[in-house]
């Protein structure tokens, strides 16, 4: 799949964008939802989400004692961490003090050009990336006025010009983002800003609900750039806990394919099944989840030996269902039968075998 090229941009560890050489990860991002004045919940919520994949982890640094927080957050923490600043610049300076990887702020809201000055002075200083996040609620008036709302080309033009203040500012160090809870406008949005700059993106459905629409959302827009080879890192903004934004975000990057990890693909059922491959494909989906491969291969499940086996024929592994027995097959060639009762363990252990 061919990927947008941009800027390299360092987050800590962490390379965003791709060069054309240096292929960076489609790093996965949440944002912690704990009261950043107080340590051991949001030092909590930082522990969990790390155990769970997440690449680069954001929280608010809303008051001074957030901020001052920031180097805990820092000494706790294995992976970057991004302080979500709005307007206050003396906040972004103490989060820079205290070792911050990113600084999520607009420069155009911090208010006179001494101010974004100083802040890119620092950031310049310490290497710490600026990501500018733009969304329907922050586009300018005159924008809102010029296209009439928030739509794709306002988002896209309110973006590149806070990037714009940064470059006068001789600071390039930029990841743009924006988001709208409207699929279309995103994607949209996206792909003209993509266009138009080299910067890495960070792309996102926002407000896009609880984990059932929200993961379809999310899907649908990150999806879609990520096919078109746009965005460099991402978030799944659900509203449920952030842990559950990870699995989410790699539940997308695995359909894609962009993860090493298993793909079960299993067949709708119809007349033919004559086995309860409903069951059956759940309880493998369970069991491979427990196992935690680390292993790019395709797991099929499918209802009948008539199509089964030929469907999906590029499965690495995989079983078709018979009359109370089923066969395993292997790319699509027949490798023995088993019974009903047997499928699931069958498979199970032919699959541990492999890995
Ligand atoms: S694989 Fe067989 S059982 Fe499954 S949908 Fe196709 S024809 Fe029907």
């Amino acid at each position: 799949m061919d990927r947008r090229i941009t800027r390299l941009v360092q987050v800590g560890d962490v390379t965003l964008g791709y060069d054309g050489k240096t292929n960076g990860k489609i790093a996965v991002q949440s944002m912690t939802n704990t009261d950043t004045e107080i340590k051991e919940k949001t030092a909590d919520q930082i522990k969990r989400l790390e155990d769970m994949g997440c690449d680069i982890i954001r929280f608010t640094v809303n008051t001074p004692k957030a901020a001052k927080n920031v180097e805990y957050y820092k000494s706790i923490s294995r992976v970057p961490l991004v302080a979500d600043i709005h307007f206050d610049y003396r906040l972004a300076l103490e989060a820079a003090e205290g070792g911050i990887d990113k600084i999520r702020i607009n420069p155009g809201n911090i208010g006179s050009r001494d101010r974004v000055e100083t802040l890119v002075q620092v950031c310049k200083d310490r290497k710490i990336p600026i990501r500018i996040g733009v969304n329907s609620g922050s586009v300018e008036k005159e924008l809102l006025k010029k296209y009439g709302g928030a739509t794709a080309e306002a988002l896209a033009e309110s973006a590149l010009g806070h990037a714009k203040i940064l470059e006068e500012c001789d600071f390039f160090d930029t990841v743009i983002s924006i988001k709208s809870s409207n699929v279309q406008t995103m994607i949209k949005a996206n792909r003209l800003v993509a266009e138009k700059c080299n910067y890495p993106l960070h792309i996102g459905v926002t407000e896009a609900g609880t984990v059932g629409g929200g993961l379809v959302k999310s899907a649908v827009g990150i999806g879609s750039l990520l096919c078109d080879g746009i965005g460099d890192t991402l978030r799944v903004s659900l509203t449920d806990d952030p842990t559950v934004e990870i699995e989410a975000a790699n539940k997308i990057l695995n359909a894609i394919g962009f993860l090493e990890r298993p793909n079960i693909v299993s067949c709708p059922t119809c007349g033919r099944t004559k086995i309860d491959l409903i069951s059956i494909a759940k309880e493998v989906e369970r069991r491979i989840e427990k196992m935690n491969i680390h292993k790019s291969m395709k797991i099929a499940v499918m209802g009948c030996v008539v199509n089964g086996p030929g469907e999906a024929q590029d499965a690495d592994i995989g079983i078709a269902g018979g009359v109370g027995e089923a066969v395993l097959f292997k790319k699509g060639v027949l490798i023995r039968k088993i019974s009903e009762e047997n499928i699931v363990d069958e498979l199970i252990g032919e699959l541990e075998k492999m890995i």
